[in-house]
């Protein structure tokens, strides 16, 4: 069994930032002290004085594209850049080719993620018009959940957030966590009339933030929690992007007895509507950035607990797939290798404390999806652990763009932190840059009680 003891580390957990000394022994955390001085045979030691250790990123939403659409990415590119990130597990979405919507299918990605990915995986079972008996039968220990992101609720016909009496039977039945995209399609589409009518096919980048305004994710929002909440469902709201949906969630529950959970996106968390001025297309995501005061809107929502998490929505295109007239430019774009990175600036920026950002990324996502021994800096716990140099300023030029896609919105960007080494279920499989490629991260269990 490999060892590995890390020294004179800042670990930040469990709201205390300290230095410590970790003793990872296969694929677990053995011990965390004040000090560990007694003698180890065959050790690894790595002296990380002057850098910080947190738990693994764990990150609830990403489309790695696999089968399918690899053209825009695979399993192992994405979870090779998720690594380098810090992301030491990811929960994929339904909308590879073909839809994730039966057991076999999504058996099927399990397989794939066993031999090729770097990082720790579950895939969430797609759920549509056609599905409901199937998808109920998920095994909750094994999948992380049911989710409708990225597919039609029936072929071609909207999203399924605008079908209250189909979530009605769905979120009645279901035992297990459902996590669905919120926007009302028939406001978006009366907005992109109206706007059409104006501009014709060169409609400019800023005006997604206003056919795909605050009001459509509301309404839908408001709809859909109405739903759950009349269910007592497991329902987790993904990628929440305007201020006043945040205030529609609790924070005066203790999170392991939340029924109704909600997420931020990186993207919504540091572009705003500015932005589509320099980067146009590149920053078009479904839901939209949206207005500086969303933004803080939604960092002031984690603050006070009514978001719990904080993940990316990685949804890789090609840079010819991004370019071209507003319908022709696909929504989404690669996220993340710089997502922790993103996060740390606004850490710099006196936004976000390193505990809070732990606990956003790593502890609340593992008590959301009720995970086994992940997320946290333990003993006991599986050794998912990033270390980060916190001042180290360094330039993601092209070249360092891991995607497959090979683009990124933050190219050129100077961070002021930088990922220094990864561990996955205690491999070191990124370390200042080099790659054990051929690590294969576990796929991930939950507690059954969701
Ligand atoms: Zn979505």
């Amino acid at each position: 069994m490999t060892k590995t003891l890390i020294k004179n580390v800042t670990a930040v957990n469990e709201g205390e930032v300290k230095i410590v000394d970790v003793l990872i022994v296969g694929e677990r955390i053995e011990k965390i002290e004040k000090s560990i001085t007694e003698k180890i045979e065959n050790v690894n030691v790595i002296n990380a004085e002057g850098l910080h250790l947190i738990p693994g990123l764990i990150d609830d939403q990403v489309h790695f594209r696999e089968p399918g659409l690899m053209h825009k990415g695979n399993i192992h590119s994405e979870s090779r850049a998720a690594v380098a990130g810090g992301i030491t597990s990811f929960m994929d979405m339904p909308n590879t080719h073909p839809n994730t919507v039966t057991l076999q299918l999504l058996e099927e990605k399990y397989q794939l993620a066993s031999k090729s990915s770097m990082a720790n995986y579950s895939f969430f079972m797609g759920i549509n018009k056609n599905n409901l008996d199937e998808a109920l039968r998920i095994n909750n220990e094994n999948i992380c959940g049911l989710s409708d992101d990225g597919l039609y609720f029936d072929s071609q016909d909207g999203i399924m957030a605008n079908y209250p009496d189909y979530l009605e039977k769905v979120f009645s039945k279901s035992d297990s966590l459902i996590a669905l995209h919120c926007e009302d399609d028939s406001i978006i589409e009366k907005n992109l009339i109206s706007i059409e009518s104006q501009y014709g096919k060169n409609i400019p980048a800023e005006f997604h933030a206003i056919i795909r305004n605050e009001e459509a994710c509301f309404v839908a929002t408001k709809r859909v929690l109405d739903i759950a909440k009349k269910h007592n469902t497991r329902f987790h709201v993904l990628h929440v992007s305007t201020e006043k949906e945040a205030n529609l969630f609790d924070n005066n529950i203790p999170l392991h007895k939340k029924r109704i959970t909600a997420e931020a996106c990186i993207h919504h968390l540091w572009f705003t509507d500015k932005d589509y001025k320099t980067l146009g297309n590149h920053i078009k995501w479904n839901p939209s950035i949206k207005s500086e005061p969303n933004k803080i809107g939604l960092l002031q929502a984690l603050k006070d607990h009514k978001l719990d998490i904080i993940a990316t929505d990685h949804a890789p295109h090609t840079i010819a797939e991004k370019n071209g007239n507003y319908f022709e430019s696909k929504s989404g774009g690669p996220l993340v290798q710089h997502a922790l990175l993103v996060l740390f600036e606004l850490y710099h920026q006196n936004k976000i404390s390193l505990e809070q950002l732990v606990q956003n990324t790593s502890h609340n996502v593992a008590e959301i999806y009720r995970m086994k021994d992940r997320g946290y800096l333990r003993e006991g716990y599986y050794a998912d652990l990033v270390l980060i140099d916190l001042n180290k300023t360094w330039t993601a030029t092209q070249q360092t763009i891991l995607y497959k896609c090979g683009w990124s919105p933050f190219t050129d960007y100077e961070f002021k932190s930088k990922v220094v080494g990864t561990f996955v279920n205690g491999a070191h499989v990124y370390d200042k840059g080099v790659f054990q490629d051929d690590a294969t991260g576990k796929r991930l269990l939950f507690n059954k009680e969701r």
